[in-house]
């Protein structure tokens, strides 16, 4: 059976004192019984803090991004062997945004991948097609191209690491979602890719959505049979909203 999951990405939203106050929050309003993993994922500077403060909930705790190398003169960036010293043992990797703005390819999402495996971490694994894909239907061709080059290097055992998030580009922090019929369509088309490369596998693969997830359309979302949990941006900054989505799985 494949997990489902509730994950927020904090982006570049809150500083320490908000970090703390919005995880007490989460702590008091999350139900106990969900059937969702929650997962959050606080900027970098608020990662220690926020991995102690959860320790003993259900909460777990991911950084946004690591770099691929090991350590050494890389000002400015983190390694995974420093998230796990942390306790941070998931880390998001090939965000659009990562992509975007920071030109990461899929030979270095690739990288990044090897890495944090190497390094016993879990991985949530971004991709998705931009507007204009979508509009000249070359999304499924861009989707597939990026699970073959960021991830079909992998040995099959290596998946039972991997959770997806599909993030169609022209969704996120627009307001636009896509439908839950265009979610399910490509979820099971993302599905079908991995089978024919590694098999049944393919069913025990999480594949999170993510794109403007809001309270009111979580639910229907989620109740598509290939969508596994949701990826959730603007909305998993105040608790009441995150909450509203984890009891939409
Ligand atoms: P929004 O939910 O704000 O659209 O962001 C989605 C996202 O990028 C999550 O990683």
């Amino acid at each position: 059976m494949r997990q489902k999951i509730v994950a927020g990405n904090w982006k570049m939203n809150k500083n320490s004192e908000e970090t703390e106050d919005l995880i007490n929050e989460l702590i008091d309003k999350l139900p106990a019984d969900s059937e969702a993993t929650v997962i959050i994922a606080p900027t970098f500077v608020n990662l220690a803090s926020a991995a102690d403060h959860t320790e003993f909930t259900a909460i777990r705790v991911a950084a946004q991004n690591m770099h691929q190398a090991e350590g050494g003169a890389f000002t400015g960036e983190i390694s995974a062997d420093m998230l796990k010293s942390i306790g941070v043992d998931i880390v998001i990797i090939g965000h659009s945004e990562r992509r975007a703005y920071f030109h990461e390819t899929d030979a270095l999402l690739a990288n990044k991948v090897e890495t944090a495996l190497k390094h016993d971490m879990k991985v949530i694994f971004c991709f998705g097609e931009e507007l204009k894909d979508r509009s000249t239907n070359s999304h499924f061709n861009i989707v597939e191209g990026q699970l073959r080059d960021g991830l079909f290097n992998l040995p099959a055992n290596a998946w039972s690491n991997i959770i997806l998030a599909y993030e169609p580009v022209w969704a996120i922090g627009t307001g636009e979602t896509a439908t839950p019929e265009q979610a399910q369509e490509m979820h099971e088309f993302i599905r079908e890719t991995i089978r024919k490369q590694y098999g049944s596998i393919a069913d025990d693969i999480s594949i999170l959505y993510g794109g403007s997830v809001k309270p009111d359309n979580a639910r229907e979302i989620f109740s598509k049979p290939d969508v596994d949990g949701g990826l959730i941006g603007g909305a998993s900054l105040k608790a009441d909203d995150f909450v509203a989505i984890v009891n939409g799985i």
